[in-house]
C-alpha cells in the first residue's frame, strides 16, 4: 500500500518539491501561511492539514522543508503533535547536524524514523524534479526515505550517519559562499581595469577558475542586471554559521570559509531578510563603485 506523505513549508523550493510529490503520493500539506498551502491545494490537489499536529497524526511520512533546524523543532517536536511508532521524518532543511542527531535521539524514543535529507540545485533544479539529495541516517530508514523523494530528486546518495546530509549540505553552501565573494571581487577589479564582465567569464569559464558562479549565477542574474529572488542571503548565511561552527567543532582551520560567512553576515544585516544571496555582489559593487557588466 503506498505511503500517506505530509509535506510541511510551501516556501521557494519546498513548494516545487511538493509538488512532484502530490503527484506521486497521497499528500497533506501545512504551511504557516495558510493562503500558501491552500493556493498550492488548488493547483495540486492536495489536502490542506488544519495544523502541523493533523497533518502528523494523518501521515505516514513527513517531510519538513524549513529555514532552519529550530524551526523545525518548533513545529514538529511540541507537545500537541503526536507522533506514533513507524513513522518516519524526512528533513528536506538546510540543517544543523547536531540538532538533527538531537531531533532523531528524541523520534527514537518514539519509535520513529528519522532521516536528514537537505536539497540542492536550487528552485530551478526542484521544478524539474532533478534536485540532489544527501540523506544521513540509518540503512533502512534512508531506503524508505529514498523512495518517497525520488519524484523531486535527480541523484540520491546516502551520505553517513544522521547529521551526515546536513553536514555535507553546509560545506556544499560554504564552497558557493566562497565563489561568489571571490568572483565578486575579481570580476569588480577586472571591469575597473577595462575587461568587461563578459569577456572576463568567457576566458574564466574556459580556464581553471569556473565554477557555478562563473557559469551560471553571474552570467543569468549579475551581467542581466536581473538579479531574480530565488535563495534568500539569509538562509545561505545561516549555512555559513553552521558550516563555521562544525570547523570549529573539528578543529579545521575556517579562514575562507570564515572570511565569507563575515561577508554575508554583513550584506545581510545591510539588504534584509528577502534579499537573494547573489545580492552579495551588490554591495561589493557598491563598495568598489563599479558595476559588472
Ligand atoms: P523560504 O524562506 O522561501 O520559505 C520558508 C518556508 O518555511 C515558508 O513556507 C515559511 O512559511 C516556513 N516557515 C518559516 N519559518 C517558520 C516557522 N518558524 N514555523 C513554520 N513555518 C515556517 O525558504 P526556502 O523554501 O528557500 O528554503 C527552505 C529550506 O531549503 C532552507 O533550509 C534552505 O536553506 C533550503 N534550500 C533552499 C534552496 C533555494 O534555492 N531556495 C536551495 C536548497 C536548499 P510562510 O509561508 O508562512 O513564510
Amino acid at each position: 500500500m503506498s505511503e500517506k506523505v505530509g509535506f510541511i513549508g510551501l516556501g521557494a523550493i519546498g513548494r516545487p518539491m511538493a509538488g512532484h510529490i502530490a503527484k506521486a503520493f497521497e499528500t497533506q500539506v501545512w504551511n504557516r501561511t495558510t493562503k500558501r498551502a491552500e493556493s498550492f491545494a488548488k493547483e495540486h490537489g492536495a489536502d490542506v492539514a488544519a495544523s502541523p499536529a493533523d497533518l502528523v497524526s494523518w501521515a505516514d511520512v513527513v517531510i519538513t522543508c524549513l529555514p532552519t533546524s529550530a524551526d523545525v523543532d518548533d513545529v514538529v517536536r511540541v507537545p500537541d503533535v503526536v507522533w506514533r511508532a513507524g513513522q518516519l521524518l524526512i528533513d528536506a532543511t538546510s540543517g544543523d547536524p547536531a540538532e538533527a542527531r538531537a531531533l532523531a535521539g528524541w523520534l527514537t524514543e518514539r519509535g520513529v524514523g528519522f532521516v536528514d535529507a537537505p536539497v540542492s540545485g536550487g528552485t530551478v533544479g526542484a521544478e524539474a524534479g532533478k534536485l540532489t539529495v544527501m540523506l544521513g541516517g540509518e540503512p533502512d530508514h534512508v531506503e524508505r526515505a529514498t523512495r518517497i523523494i525520488e519524484p523531486y530528486s535527480g541523484k540520491i546518495r546516502h551520505v553517513g550517519p544522521v547529521g551526515a546530509g546536513d553536514a555535507l549540505k553546509a560545506i556544499n553552501n560554504a564552497l558557493l559562499a566562497v565563489n561568489i565573494v571571490a568572483a565578486g571581487e575579481g570580476l569588480a577589479a577586472l571591469v575597473k581595469l577595462g575587461v568587461t564582465g563578459e569577456t572576463a567569464l568567457e576566458v574564466i569559464n574556459a580556464a581553471s577558475g569556473y565554477s557555478n558562479v562563473s557559469i551560471n549565477l553571474i552570467p543569468e542574474r549579475v551581467l542581466t542586471r536581473a538579479w531574480p529572488r530565488t535563495f534568500r542571503l539569509a538562509l545561505l548565511d545561516k549555512d555559513l554559521g553552521v558550516a563555521v561552527k562544525m570547523l570549529q567543532d573539528t578543529g579545521v582551520p575556517h579562514d575562507a570559509i570564515g572570511v565569507a560567512k563575515e561577508a554575508f553576515g554583513k550584506a545581510r544585516a545591510a539588504l534584509g531578510e528577502e534579499a537573494d544571496h547573489v545580492e552579495l555582489i551588490k554591495e561589493i559593487e557598491k563598495a568598489a563603485g563599479v558595476e559588472i557588466k
